[in-house]
């Protein structure tokens, strides 16, 4: 599931192709993908002929700002990805929408599973829809130490599932969740509100870090490669995970075996020495 990291190295690839571009032509091969729309020709009524002022993201949605204030969202949902290709080339399986700018590039949104979105929303729509209720995004907006242990305090959920609960902070999922509680040598079944001061304060930097890394070497393409970069290559993140997918293997840190436990319903994976 693409989460922060591959968002954001997303965004950062589109965005020096799609500022200040026009848009030719949109093709929906799956209406599903537009799902959250009146119906697929509203989609693309909405985004022909506009120009692309900016490509922002908030957590795991791409926030594409319009010539007429308008915003184009876009999830990645469980195995989207976007490739950024030339007009003419070969249209791979599962090319579901398809946007044509004026110049000859397509962004096109490949999702098999097609839990994916794309949706064009006025600032009121958008404010009304679930994206209204996202909380802070985890890279660009961190609340303080200060600020996360006032978040954390008093909640009996553990930190895995405060982690994974997007109306706190935005961004993080089941991989960065894992990695960084391993970084801040946390039990990911620990309630939220037993964390003392000096815990938080190391989660927010361990939460810091794990999203710089994994941003640095483009996110974490895992067996599957659904995830990949608008150019086609691969994330390179996954030769560098501590603990997430590495059950049985050996703790990078101690060397203890990692396990897996079931959390609410999400394998998560950690060390029973570091995280004891
Ligand atoms: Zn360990």
């Amino acid at each position: 599931v693409p989460e922060l990291p591959e968002v954001e190295t997303t965004r950062r690839s589109l965005a020096p192709v799609l500022e200040g571009a026009r848009i030719a032509e949109v093709l929906v091969e799956r209406p599903r993908m537009v799902r959250r729309q009146v119906n697929p020709e509203d989609f693309a009524r909405r985004l022909v002929g506009q120009r692309i002022a900016s490509v922002g993201r908030l957590g795991k949605f791409l926030l594409t700002e319009l010539g007429n204030g308008m915003i184009w969202v876009t999830h990645l949902g469980m195995s989207g990805r976007i490739s950024l290709v030339d007009h003419t080339a070969p249209v791979v399986k599962h090319s579901n929408v398809i946007v044509a700018l004026v110049g000859g590039t397509d962004f096109r949104f490949v999702d098999p599973r097609t839990f994916g979105f794309v949706a064009v929303f006025t600032p009121e729509e958008l404010a009304e829809s679930s994206l209204g209720r996202l909380g802070r995004d985890a890279l660009t907006d961190l609340p303080t130490s200060r600020e996360l242990a006032a978040m954390l305090a008093g909640r009996q959920a553990s930190m895995k599932a405060l982690l994974l609960d997007q109306s706190l902070l935005a961004g993080i999922g089941n991989i960065y969740a894992d990695e960084s509680l391993h970084r801040a040598s946390i039990s990911p079944l620990r309630a939220g509100g037993s964390l003392d001061r000096a815990e938080v304060v190391r989660l927010r930097r361990a939460i810091v870090m794990t999203l710089q890394n994994a941003l640095r070497w483009g996110g974490t393409s895992l067996d599957d490669l659904a995830y990949l970069l608008p150019d086609g290559r691969a994330g390179d993140y996954m030769g560098r995970l501590r603990v997430y997918g590495r059950e049985g293997e050996r703790c990078r840190r101690c060397g203890r075996e990692i396990v897996r436990s079931v959390v609410r319903g999400r394998s998560s994976f950690w060390c029973p020495q570091c995280q004891g």
